[in-house]
């Protein structure tokens, strides 16, 4: 696969769409100082996935898009893409078949980084690995910037492992297996909160239990007092009852007695009326 053109549009420096096209052999960009010739590396790796604004030379991300000068207004978006021609079907398995592929960063004020690879949204993350596989990237030890030489010259020795790797093809391979460590990790936190989870619900669980248990012990006692207190108040009826005939009887006893007393009074008072005449 071979780079054969990046287009940068309102990408710090570059207010207007300005295309860069890389020709057979050795690509040269020469200007005075200031004119821009960092930005198009930077735009480089920005396109590949670039996440830190620090290393962009800025304090956040938005601020690669063209901030405006005194004769030019600001834009709100900027946008870098990579044309790479793919004439020997090499590179990511998927897309192996296309002879000419795009890759595109957009962002936009306030609405953040989009990627797309032949005009389809895809994620940062797709758009990272398909640079890895084919050995190239924002943190590739084949893109040099500034003052970096010294610092590859001096590196250790496990730095220098990276910039070996790569040459041996296989950075794709990490970037997949930190996927995977990603994915793994998130599958772990996952099976912890769900065993949490179940543990909660055994403890609920056995507190429902209980509290089913004195639920049917309740009834069950309830029942009985009902019971035991339907038995005394048809026993206290009984003994009102009781108490009721008794009470007649006194009555219909004492209604006998005052007759008779009525009647002796009636008697006597016959005899005194006859007595008197
Ligand atoms: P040197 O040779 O000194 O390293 P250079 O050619 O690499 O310079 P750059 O550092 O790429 O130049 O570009 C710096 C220029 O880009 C500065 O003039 C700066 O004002 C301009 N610039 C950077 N970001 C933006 C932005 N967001 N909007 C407008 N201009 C910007």
């Amino acid at each position: 696969m071979e780079f054969k053109k990046i287009q940068l549009n309102g990408f710090k420096s570059f207010a207007e769409k300005t295309n860069f096209l890389i020709e057979d052999g050795l690509t040269g960009i020469v200007g005075p100082n200031g004119c821009g010739k960092s930005n198009i590396v930077e735009s480089l790796r920005w396109v590949m996935g670039e996440t830190s604004a620090k290393s962009m030379r800025g304090s956040g991300m938005e601020d690669v898009i063209f901030s405006g000068t005194s004769n030019k207004a600001s834009k709100n978006i900027a946008e870098v893409s990579i044309e790479v021609e793919n004439k020997d079907k090499e590179g990511p398995i998927q897309y192996r078949e296309l002879e000419q592929i795009q890759v595109r960063r957009k962002i936009e004020k306030d609405k953040g980084s989009k990627f797309y690879i032949n005009d389809k949204e895809v994620r940062a993350r797709d758009a990272q690995m398909f640079f890895a596989d084919l050995s190239t990237g924002a943190h590739s030890p084949s893109m040099i910037s500034q003052g970096r030489i010294g610092a590859l010259v001096t590196a250790k020795p496990t730095d220098r492992r990276a910039i070996l790797e790569e040459a041996a093809g296989i950075s794709g391979l990490h970037v997949r297996r930190h996927e995977a460590e990603l994915r793994l990790g998130a599958a772990e936190n996952n099976l912890k909160r769900a065993d949490e989870l179940r543990r909660q619900q055994e403890k609920q669980l056995a507190n429902l239990q209980k509290q089913a248990e004195e639920a049917t012990k309740y009834k069950l006692i309830s029942d009985q007092i009902k019971k035991i207190e339907a038995g005394l108040y048809y026993l206290k009826l009984l003994e009102i009852d009781k108490e009721i005939r008794i009470e007649n009887e006194i009555n219909t006893e004492a209604e006998g007695e005052v007759e008779g007393f009525n009647n002796k009074i009636s008697e006597l008072e016959n005899s005194i009326k006859i007595f008197y005449r």
